[in-house]
């Protein structure tokens, strides 16, 4: 009998396991992929640490969570400032002097600011959704350009069905700073994130291709408590309805060059290109193995955005009013399981960043070990 089973070996779980199983507690983790790390997975191909389920670039305000990462591995530099190809025009993200300068021609921040002022006046009144949120943040030329297409095809919905906190997530700057987040601290763990969650899980018993639901009334999987991180409505069988996801397919290819695009993340803001972005993967680390040696290779990732439908990994909950209403139902339902925690992403139905992650998994661990 373990204190703990731990359902799902991503972010969430892992840091509850290591939090619980140095509070003394017997731990087991089980996932049903057949390894650990959940949507952080990388794996090495040609020597370059592929992202296997879409980038993922740490990010956080919070010291606590910083601090916490660093017990497990060595961050590199690596500073977010994607491309945004516009029909073969290059635009430099976040929105920034760089992008105003090639958007208008504009030369100072007063410049950009009377542009941005004149387009944005459209908007009277609080926006109420991405589009107004958007015109009323950059005005209408960037909104065509670079988020509308963007957007669409990454949530497949109107810009104007979709809640305006989504795109409160990119800064907007009058300075040449191109890093695409906010935040104090920033990096990719060296050696990749498997590598990280391998450390978080050290000496903790791990079991991967398990699937909770086939298990659970296994006397050999029996624990005081559950952790659950996996998608909350699959948790009650779908019996008030699906929650919606947006799913994201990969088409990965190992190219014989050195240089595909010249930075990590290439977003396609049109309607017409099938992908949201290209990632290529050796810029997260400069294009260098562990010994700094240049790669002679490349790996890219097309990223293909789609709905969720049963059987597909389920990436970014669609936080719009049907399934938020939904989800609240679901949270009931959840509060009322005495003997489970739901937690994570999928657990919680929320669009977590890894940091929010964590922490999030550390202040549940600190409850847990204050009572
Ligand atoms: N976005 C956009 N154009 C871009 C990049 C982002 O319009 O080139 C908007 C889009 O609405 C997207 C949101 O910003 O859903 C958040 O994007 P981000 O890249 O932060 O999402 P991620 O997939 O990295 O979580």
């Amino acid at each position: 009998m373990y204190d703990y089973l731990i359902v799902g070996a991503g972010l969430y779980g892992a840091v509850c396991a290591r939090e619980l199983t140095d509070a003394g507690r017997k731990v087991l983790v089980i996932d049903k992929r057949d390894h650990i790390a959940g949507n952080v997975y990388t794996e090495k191909i040609e020597g370059i640490n592929v992202h296997k389920y879409g980038a993922h670039i740490f990010h956080t305000n919070d010291k606590r969570v910083w601090d916490y990462v660093q017990k497990f591995a060595t961050f590199n530099r690596f500073t977010n400032s994607p491309v945004a190809n516009y029909k073969g025009e290059l635009y430099s993200l976040p929105f920034n002097m760089y992008t105003f300068n090639k958007m208008w021609g504009v030369v100072t921040p007063e410049e950009a600011l009377d542009k941005i002022e004149e387009q944005r006046k459209e908007i009277t009144g609080e926006p109420k959704n991405l589009e107004e949120q958007a015109i009323s943040l950059v005005g209408r030329d960037i909104y065509e350009k670079l988020i509308k297409g963007y957007t669409q095809k990454q949530w497949g919905r109107e810009c104007s069905e979709l809640p305006a906190f989504i795109i409160k997530r990119l800064p907007v700057r009058l300075t040449f700073d191109n890093n695409y987040f906010n935040a104090l601290y920033q990096g990719i763990p060296i050696g990749g994130y498997t590598k990280l969650v391998e450390q978080m899980l050290k000496g903790i018993e791990v079991k991967t291709g398990v699937d909770y639901f086939r298990v659970k009334d296994e006397e050999a999987y029996s624990a005081q408590k559950v952790i659950y991180t996996g998608p909350i409505d699959a948790y009650f069988d779908y019996s008030l309805g699906t929650l919606e996801y947006r799913s994201v397919r990969f088409e990965n290819e190992l190219l014989d060059i050195p240089n595909y695009q010249g930075n990590a993340a290439v977003n396609y803001t049109d309607e017409q290109t099938p992908y949201t972005r290209i990632i290529e993967h050796k810029w997260f680390e400069f294009g260098k193995d562990e010994d700094g040696n240049d790669l002679p290779k490349t790996v890219i990732s097309k990223e293909y955005s789609s709905e969720w439908k049963p059987g597909d990994e389920p990436y970014y909950p669609v936080n719009d009013d049907k399934n938020s209403a939904l989800y609240k139902q679901y949270k009931e339902l959840a509060d009322k399981e005495g003997k489970v925690i739901f937690g994570g992403r999928l657990g919680e139905y929320k669009y977590y960043d890894m940091d929010q992650v964590i922490a999030a998994a550390l202040n549940k661990t600190d409850d847990i070990s204050n009572h």
